[in-house]
């Protein structure tokens, strides 16, 4: 998982595993069976395996086809400045859409956060307010909060701050842990710890370079 990291992602892969979920990776679909309805899912390593229903989650592609041909930029999604601002001042874009300062997130987190921004500079006329937030996502599973904030590189090294792991899985209580590099905080995670994790991540928003462990 490119957001979180090798050893965070195989972290969290196992409340998958401790909620009953047989996670099958490395391998992709390589077609469905059955006529009529679905009776199994054929992977590409040549396994099959039984099913009778599907859901697909494979990403998404921002739904931009009824702008070709209008003088926006479209690049994977409509391409904005940091303001949510289009090459047209008078048409702004927010949300899983919008490329915002070169970058598009798809959460909650940006869709609500940018409005705010995209329409102080809509009235405004030009780019007055900037909206490249820190990036920020939460999820609920199995009962866990996980929480990221940040801006997490490959090479990072990561320390768990706070709680621990209990044979690579969340112990009771859940954990922080600290992305860094050259001692520099670069992102955080959490799982049940919303409180620390909040602390981080306004600090990681306030461009604090480091994130003392003290005052967690
Ligand atoms: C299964 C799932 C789970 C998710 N879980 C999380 C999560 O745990 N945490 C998190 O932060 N984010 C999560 N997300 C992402 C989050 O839902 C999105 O980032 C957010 O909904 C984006 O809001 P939006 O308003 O930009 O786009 P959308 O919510 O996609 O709304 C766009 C709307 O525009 C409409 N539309 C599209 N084209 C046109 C058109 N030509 N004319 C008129 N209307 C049009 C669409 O029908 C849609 O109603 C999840 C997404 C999915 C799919």
């Amino acid at each position: 998982m490119p957001q979180l990291g090798a050893d965070m992602a195989a972290v969290c892969a196992t409340l998958h595993r401790r909620g009953g979920v047989d996670l099958v990776t490395g391998t992709g679909v390589a077609g469905l069976r059955g006529t009529g309805g679905v009776t199994g899912v054929e992977l590409s390593d040549g396994r099959t395996l039984p099913a009778d229903v599907v859901i697909v989650g494979i990403g998404a592609v921002p739904n931009t086809a009824w702008l070709a041909g209008s003088t926006l930029a479209l690049h994977d999604g409509v391409l904005c400045d940091d303001g949510c601002v289009t090459a047209l001042p008078q048409v702004v874009a927010v949300g899983d859409v919008a490329r915002v300062g070169g970058s598009r997130a798809e959460h909650w987190t940006s869709a609500t956060e940018q409005p705010r921004v995209a329409v102080a500079n809509l009235l405004a006329g030009r780019t007055l307010r900037t909206a490249r937030a820190l990036p920020y996502f939460w999820s609920d599973q199995y009962g866990a909060r996980i929480q990221f904030a940040g801006r997490r590189h490959d090479g990072d090294s990561v320390r768990i701050a706070e709680g621990e792991l209990t044979e690579g899985a969340p112990a009771e209580g859940g954990f922080l842990a600290l992305y860094e590099r050259d001692g520099r905080t670069t992102a955080v995670l959490s799982v049940d710890r919303p409180r620390p994790f909040m602390r981080v991540r306004r600090e990681l928003a306030r461009g604090e370079s480091r994130v003392q462990p003290a005052a967690l």
